[in-house]
């Protein structure tokens, strides 16, 4: 068994050495964004106090420093996903943007009426909503995959939706409410076989192991940068190069036009076409400095000592009395997502924060998850690999002073 050294991964991270209301910082809301390791911080600061510069068509030295820089990222990025074409790695906000993008681009082009898109109950608002507007412009439909009360995805239920109406099957590779790993390997094989195009929303996966999205199979591939240990506003969306060469543009603007003129304007070649305007370079940059980051993580282990940890809190809350935790995937990516009764996931929120642990609480933008599970929301702690044994035990420990309180 390879030991993990979390305690020295968390000497990375300069946020997590303070106090909140008088306690060791205990951060557990890394589902909503990780923390920066030093060196992402530095790449940043670099970036803007020696190479700042608009990229592309720049004739001068800092604007050349700066376009190989962020060309350089999203070189990483395509090495980072498995791809071999970096042209089919796209720059977005995240991977709301992402999500939408294809949503403007492909399904609006596509979509009919009579069409529909397959959406698990498990999913994000984002890799909802966007389908539900593209279904309203273009009569196409969106039909939700039904999922257990464990939190996965019912398969059988899957393969009785898959038709030859079914065009596009979005679904999340790790849910961010209960943290199930999806088995979408084997949803893009049945999908793509059924001939549907496969979307996965891979927010919450990629800080938590590594991705190919070549061996998975599917069409397009988003994720945020800052669940990363990367920037905010800066994401990707991957897809393949005859679907992304066949898409019209979404944006338009500068950068994604080959020539622009009264009588019609064409545009330009993958990326840029799905480009307009000045990017992040800031924040491709930044992102590009927290994969190279997780070169130097051993990330098996990693993952190892995340699964540890929520089985730890599984065992260690076990014996208190109306705590229930919700959705048992049979694999989850370090998420504790529960309920106990008499006490409200904002209250018990709130309590935890006053000893300086941070959990989210609510219904984690997937409303349609807590219906189906039927409760208002949940209060999650979301485990990243800096994460210890300790703040396990603060956890446990303030869960337990919450139930005191409120027993
Ligand atoms: N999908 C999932 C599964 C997520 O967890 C999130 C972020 N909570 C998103 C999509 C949206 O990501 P962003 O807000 O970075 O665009």
């Amino acid at each position: 068994v390879v030991e993990f050294d979390a305690a020295d991964v968390r000497r990375d991270f300069p946020i997590l050495a303070q106090e909140i209301n008088g306690h060791p910082l205990v951060y557990l809301d890394n589902a909503a964004t990780t923390q920066k390791p030093e060196v992402v911080i530095e790449a940043i600061a670099d970036y803007y106090r020696s190479d700042n510069a608009n990229v592309h068509r720049g004739v001068h030295t800092l604007s050349d420093r700066a376009t190989q820089k962020f060309e350089a990222a999203r070189e990483s990025v395509a090495r980072f996903l498995g791809v071999s074409d970096s042209r089919e790695v796209l720059w977005t906000r995240g991977t709301t943007e992402s999500i939408n993008l294809v949503a403007y681009s492909w399904a609006r082009q596509q979509l009919r009426t009579g069409d529909r898109i397959l959406v698990p109950w498990l999913e994000h608002h984002s890799d909802i909503v966007p389908w539900q507007l593209a279904a309203q412009a273009t009569g196409a439909e969106v039909v939700p995959v039904p999922v257990t009360d464990r939190g996965e995805i019912d398969l059988d239920a899957f393969d009785e939706l898959l038709d030859d109406r079914v065009r596009l099957v979005a679904v999340n590779h790790v849910s961010n409410a209960l943290g199930t790993i999806n088995p979408v390997e084997e949803i893009a094989r049945r999908a793509r076989a059924a001939g549907a195009l496969v979307l996965v929303d891979g927010a919450q996966a990629v800080g938590h192991f590594p991705v190919n999205v070549e061996a998975l199979g599917c069409d397009f591939y988003t994720f945020s940068g800052h669940k990363l240990f990367g920037p905010t506003g800066i994401g990707v969306l991957w897809g393949r190069g005859e679907l992304l060469d066949a898409m019209p543009p979404f944006l338009g603007g500068g950068e994604m036009i080959e020539r622009v003129s009264f009588a019609g304007s064409t545009f330009n070649a993958l990326p840029f076409k799905f480009e307009a305007g000045t990017p992040h370079i800031a924040g491709a940059i930044g992102l590009a400095a927290a994969i190279d980051y997780l070169s130097g993580v051993d990330r098996a282990a990693a993952a190892a000592h995340e699964e540890t940890l929520l089985a730890e809190t599984i065992a260690r809350t076990a014996d208190i009395p109306g705590l229930r935790r919700i959705g048992a995937p049979t694999r989850s990516a370090g998420i504790f997502s529960f309920v106990m009764d008499g006490c409200h996931p904002s209250d018990l929120g709130m309590l935890l924060d006053e000893q300086g642990i941070a959990v989210r609480t609510g219904h984690h933008c997937a409303q349609p998850l807590m219906e189906r599970l039927a409760v208002p929301g949940t209060v999650r702690a979301s485990y990243s690999m800096y994460n210890t044994l300790e703040d396990v035990e603060a956890l446990v420990a303030g869960i337990r002073k919450a139930h005191t309180l409120f027993s």
